[in-house]
């Protein structure tokens, strides 16, 4: 079993320690996972500034968002996973980043996405146009939303993120339901592109528990069943994901996750 989305938060509490990085090694192996996919966000690292213009423009709670966690250099990172590969542990291990993809400054991303070479990089959309339709702050301006359109740009960023060629794997798509709203019409032609361009560009789309572990233990977990059978039907390559941010919670939800997907 893998687990292909884990939060690293700069080694929050200790930093990036070796000791640090075995916990998540001994959490994996208690779990029963054979791979786990470590991470962090871009929006901790200052080399992404200019990415998350457009987001930090939106508001001052984005602004601010952004700001208190934009706090170190992806050198630290970048250094630290040269460390840890020169050892070899019982757990296979890649480090990436989960990359918020906006089309505004998508060349901007590419370009720093450019100096640097990750194991994997997983692509997420947590902004439509600015604003942060994930956000337990943020969620009231749902409100003033027309909800169909909202999935429809929801879908039409992640087309983007797909056809920019720059990332292996796709953060949890259906993301957009966090709060719950449903669109009251058909998605099956933006499932099926979905699942066209996923294949197009070689990337994998993640079954990812985060909703469930981040959000709301209500909340349906993995990806919803006739997205999930689309992608399915045109073999999508699917992984297993806990979306943890902290160490007690790798491999959350993995087992049941794994028992969604069919074809394997
Ligand atoms: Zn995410
Ligand atoms: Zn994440």
């Amino acid at each position: 079993m893998k687990d292909v989305h884990i939060h690293f938060l700069h080694g929050d509490p200790i930093g990036y320690t070796m000791d640090f990085f075995e916990g998540f090694i001994k959490v994996a192996q208690e779990t029963g996972l054979d791979e786990i996919y470590l991470l962090e966000h871009t929006h901790q690292f200052t080399e992404f500034e200019k990415v998350y213009e457009p987001v930090q423009s939106y508001n001052e709670f984005q602004y601010n968002w952004v700001t208190k966690r934009m706090t170190e250099s992806i050198a630290d990172y970048t250094r630290f996973i040269k460390t840890v590969k020169k050892t070899d542990y019982p757990v296979k291990v890649k480090f990436g980043l989960e990359v918020c993809y906006i089309p505004k400054t998508a060349d901007i991303l590419s370009e720093i996405l450019g100096n640097y070479k990750f194991d994997f990089l997983t692509g997420s959309v947590h902004w439509i146009d600015g604003w942060g339709f994930d956000h337990p702050r943020q969620k009231e301006t749902w409100e003033s939303k027309n909800v169909e359109e909202v999935y429809k740009r929801y879908y039409e960023i992640m087309f983007q993120l797909c056809e920019s060629g720059l990332f292996s794997g796709l953060a949890h798509p259906d993301s957009i339901k966090c709060f719950g709203h449903k669109p009251n019409m058909d998605l099956t032609e933006y499932y099926n592109k979905l699942a066209m361009l996923l294949n197009k560009h070689g990337m994998y789309a993640e079954n990812s528990g985060g909703l469930r572990l981040n959000y709301s233990p209500e909340l349906e977990l993995g990806l919803n069943p006739q997205l999930l059978s689309v992608l399915e039907k045109n073999k999508v390559q699917i992984e297993t994901a806990s979306d943890a941010h902290k160490q007690s919670d790798v491999g959350a939800n993995i087992r049941e996750l794994e028992r969604m997907i069919k074809h394997r």
